[in-house]
């Protein structure tokens, strides 16, 4: 009884620890009280966007500054290994332009969002309010 109490806590730990440190689901309760409706993760489009609005023709995607080489301090290779991560990292965000492309060519206007800008709660919502109002405006 007691191992089994054990797993079930830890388990239960742990899927509150992602929930509530996610990136993506602070972004997520930004949209949602500014009024959006929205999916998640739709496999079918390029990069699998972490969040959709398809009624706006809107992806949303939320990016760790260092998987993808983000222009912030955060966004720079670690000091050891440095050849494999440059060229890891390149790869990466080689990736994202080509998903952005892909997606632009099909319709969709594209926001990213950095990891780095979801500490900054009012600088979220300014960033997500104006991207999403100058999507509505071409459309
Ligand atoms: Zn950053």
């Amino acid at each position: 009884l007691d191992r089994i109490s054990k797993d079930v806590r830890s388990n239960l730990m742990r899927a509150v620890r992602t929930k509530n440190t996610s990136p993506e689901v602070k972004v997520r309760s930004v949209l949602h009280r500014l009024g959006y409706r929205f999916r998640l993760h739709r496999r079918d489009l390029p990069g699998s966007p972490d969040i959709v609005l398809p009624r706006r023709r809107v992806v949303v995607f939320v990016h760790g500054c260092f998987w993808h080489s983000h222009s912030c301090k955060h966004g720079s290779p670690p000091a050891s290994n440095i050849a494999f991560w440059k060229s890891k990292m390149r790869q990466n965000k080689e990736r994202d332009r080509r998903n952005k492309r892909k997606l632009q060519e099909l319709g969709w206007h594209v926001i990213t969002i950095w990891e780095c800008e979801i500490k900054n709660h009012e600088l979220l919502r300014v960033k997500l309010a104006e991207q999403l109002e100058s999507s509505s405006i071409s459309h």
